[in-house]
């Protein structure tokens, strides 16, 4: 193991959380700095579009590490802190207060920030974006007080979608309003976004699609959105799920290599092999999609890090997991797995209109990517195929009549 004095780590989310657990149960015993500018311990984030709003999950149950474990490995935690620069030269990292510290090895897992809409559009207060623990806290209170009894969600993606689905859970009217003409356009097939659209509409939600915004203005208590067509839509107040803005500045400041996210090869190392990145904020050669992503995700966030971390210390073990993500919307579990090619026609098993199917997309007779719908053992069979690169019986794949293992 490298002989290290200091590890410095940018961010307190996720991946931030998981490097440092990593880097003291492999053993590293130097000290280890964490800059975070959010207060809170690092967390997960999949709880705060659902059960933080719900107002039935807290700190207490989305951190990754509660006090004690936190204390017992040994970070100097600097929160609420924002580092500023990086001089590379020196190996120091400076914070906005005007902090300095030298490092060994420096890991950034900056994430991001929820994509602003245009200035120009917003003229309202009563809007909010979703990306921190405290942002969910607000919105929780807000959607759960007795007068808000309508929200108008802006992105029909993931956010908008959860958040829609909790909203409705807490008897609020909400309509989605999404600017391309289908749901979560960028990673599931047309087929799915049917079903996503056909699952919220059910449940109440007035979704319009090919929704160009033009104004979000106050009106009365709430808030008045105007759209391209003419139609005004009225609520308590708005959400906007429009994406994430990967927090990139500091690294390309410093002249480390940016390409939508922070380069960094298999092991989580930069362009300077000092400095390390993961989680939402790295783009790093996938093996599984054979082409460089930013993966914004729960298991990239952790796994990537655990990678990185190891890395640090020159255990190298590539990152080489299949990409995996979920959402639960509803009664609907949706597990993506592997790589959905777009335009692929998959073949299906089971039903889409009974809310319990699986989507397996192939290349000949090999499974490259999954998605299923309430159908957790099939998403765990395929990714033992798919782990150990078996051909499948494409006929078979679709036949209900016969299990899939
Ligand atoms: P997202 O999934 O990329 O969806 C944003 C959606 O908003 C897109 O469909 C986008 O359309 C649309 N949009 C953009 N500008 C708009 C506008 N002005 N008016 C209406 N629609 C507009 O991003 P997100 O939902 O904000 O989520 C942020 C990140 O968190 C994503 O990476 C997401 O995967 C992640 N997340 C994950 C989970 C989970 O793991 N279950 C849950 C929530 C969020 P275009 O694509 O055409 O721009």
């Amino acid at each position: 193991m490298a002989d290290l004095g200091t590890v410095v780590v940018i961010g307190g989310g996720q991946a931030a959380g998981w490097i440092v657990k990593t880097l003291r149960k492999e053993g590293f015993e130097g000290r280890l700095v964490m800059i975070a500018d959010e207060i809170h311990l690092p967390y997960e984030r999949p709880p705060l579009s659902k059960a933080v709003l719900a107002g039935e999950a807290d700190i207490g149950t989305v951190r990754i590490v509660d006090h004690d474990a936190f204390a017992a490995l040994n970070v100097e935690a600097w929160q609420p802190e924002c580092a500023a620069s990086i001089d590379r030269e020196a190996c120091v990292v400076r914070t906005a207060s005007g902090r300095e510290v030298h490092y060994d090895r420096l890991v950034i897992a900056t994430g991001g920030a929820a994509r602003r809409l245009p200035a120009s559009l917003v003229k309202t207060s009563h809007l909010a974006y979703l990306r921190t623990l405290d942002d969910a806290l607000v919105i929780g209170q807000r959607l759960r007080e007795s007068h808000s009894k309508r929200l108008l969600v802006i992105g029909g993606g993931w956010i908008g979608l959860e958040v829609a689905a909790t909203a409705k859970k807490l008897g609020v009217d909400v309509t989605v309003i999404e600017g391309a003409p289908r749901l979560c356009g960028r990673s599931v097939p047309e087929s799915v976004s049917a079903f996503l659209l056909k699952l919220h509409r059910d449940n109440g939600v007035d979704v319009r699609l090919n929704a160009s915004l033009v104004s979000l203005d106050d009106f009365g208590y709430g808030v008045r959105a105007q759209l391209a067509d003419g139609t005004t839509l009225d609520a308590d107040f708005a959400v906007a799920g429009i994406g994430l803005t990967p927090h990139t500045a500091i690294a390309e400041r410093a002249g480390i290599e940016v390409n939508d996210g922070i380069v960094v090869d298999e092991f989580g190392a930069t362009s300077d092999a000092r400095v390390f990145a993961c989680g939402d904020v790295a783009n790093h050669p996938n093996a599984w999609l054979k082409r460089r992503v930013r993966l914004e995700s729960w298991a990239n966030a952790q796994n990537q890090a655990i990678a990185t971390a190891r890395a640090v210390l020159g255990l190298r073990t590539p990152y080489d997991e299949i990409p995996w993500f979920w959402s639960d919307q509803y009664d609907v579990n949706l597990q993506i797995l592997g790589d959905i090619p777009p335009g692929a026609t998959p073949v299906v098993r089971g039903d889409l209109d009974a809310r319990r199917a699986s989507l397996f997309f192939l290349d000949g007779d090999a499974l490259r990517g999954v998605i299923a719908i309430n159908a957790t053992r099939d998403l765990k069979v395929a990714k033992k195929w798919m782990s150990q690169g078996r051909a499948v019986d494409i006929a078979a794949l679709a036949d209900t009549a016969k299990a899939l293992a």
